[in-house]
């Protein structure tokens, strides 16, 4: 980190810093903002929020803004860190007008899923560590977390381009106890990724659709930051001792990509803000918005992929439910042109709440067009 700056004028402003995250093959430094409020309560959690993983969904770092612009209206008690930018690459990945930015362009692999699996032997770690009190348990295994990363880093055979970035901010991460990614999908109603053991927090952001997914370690950052946390709190409650979950992380993704909108990003940061509160990193009490929340669980969240390639009209709105029967897209057949089969209309067999869809009109055979909610249920 470098060139640390003090913002100064009013209450609760954030320190800046740089963190450096790459270099460019001409040798410049790439770095990301790290923007800190620091707490006035040091029992407080600390919280890690970062945007703009992924190149083209930009809405995250508007959210920053505005959360970062309320936030000085409010008493800071926990450490807050805010990353927007995380990946200065992504968001330069243009192709004419387009962000592509999802994937690493060397390797192909997805910027969210190269996030570092520990392999823990937590049975070994806890056994080791049982005697400690639960503040003294709880900071050795974020400093074991810590330290994993940096050795991670300095692996003498290096280490790609992706997972690189992906470590570095993971290590931002560990040090807190709320961790936050910020994303949006393509074409997209706002929804969030909400661990299992966690599902009663989705109630306090402004999204209203939650996906509810296991306690599992994919690669992605939510993943990453909660799972070890959690394999520690199963590994105990087996041995008799009994603690919550000392890390929340979730993922949320602000409708769709390609897109800013700054009063949206308010509702979002007050969203958030609804969340800090009830985990007391602010002192002063917001209420989550008044709306209806929905949830799923994560193997109900099905991929509908195209039949046949062509030109596609998306039918089926974001976030508005679709009845079984009802027609999902319209998919036009050029070469048909003249006959019935030129344009045709697909539905699915169940009733469902399409999340989001593919963003380009044209598509191959077997693109996912749309990613829909099944056996759906009330959460707030
Ligand atoms: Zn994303």
């Amino acid at each position: 980190m470098s060139s640390v700056n003090a913002i100064t004028g009013k209450d609760s402003l954030p320190t800046i810093a740089n963190v450096k995250v790459g270099e460019l093959a001409t040798g410049q430094a790439l770095t990301a903002p790290l923007f800190s409020f620091i707490g006035e309560d040091s029992a407080a959690p600390s919280v890690y929020i970062q945007a703009n993983v992924h190149g083209a969904e930009v809405q995250g770092n508007a959210v920053i803004h505005q959360l970062m612009t309320l936030l000085k209206d409010y008493t800071v008690l926990g450490d807050i860190h805010c990353v927007p930018l995380a990946n200065p690459l992504g968001i330069n990945q243009k192709s004419g007008e387009f962000t592509l930015g999802r994937f690493d362009p060397i390797t192909g692999v997805n910027w969210n899923r190269e996030y570092y699996d520990h392999g823990i032997d937590i049975a070994q770690w806890f056994n080791e560590h049982q005697h400690l009190a639960d503040k003294e348990l709880f900071s050795a295994f974020r400093h074991h977390l810590l330290n994993s990363c940096q050795q991670r880093l300095l692996n003498p055979w290096g280490i790609s381009t992706g997972h690189r970035l992906a470590v570095t901010l993971q290590h931002m991460a560990h040090d807190a106890d709320i961790v936050l990614d910020l994303h949006t999908g393509p074409k997209s109603a706002k929804h969030l990724y909400c661990p299992e053991y966690d599902a009663e927090s989705a109630t306090f952001f402004s999204i209203p659709f939650s996906l509810i997914i296991p306690n599992e370690f994919g690669g992605a950052m939510d993943e990453a930051a909660f799972y070890p946390w959690w394999q520690l709190t199963e590994f105990a409650s087996t041995q008799g001792r009994n603690f919550d979950v000392p890390v929340a992380a979730f993922t949320l993704e602000l409708a769709s990509q390609e897109r800013i909108d700054m009063a949206d990003a308010k509702t979002d940061a007050l969203g958030i803000l609804a969340y800090l509160s009830h985990r007391g990193v602010i002192k002063e009490s917001v209420s989550p918005a008044k709306m209806k929340r929905w949830g799923c669980y994560l193997k109900d969240y099905k991929k509908f992929h195209a039949p046949k390639a062509g030109l596609v009209e998306y039918c089926a709105k974001p976030g508005e439910p679709l009845a079984a029967g009802e027609t999902l897209v319209t998919l036009l057949r050029l070469e048909q042109y003249g006959s019935d089969e030129a344009m045709t209309s697909v539905s699915l067999p169940i009733d469902c709440v399409p999340v989001l869809h593919f963003a380009s009109a044209s598509v191959h055979q077997g693109t996912e067009l749309y990613k829909v909610m099944t056996n759906v249920f009330s959460i707030s």
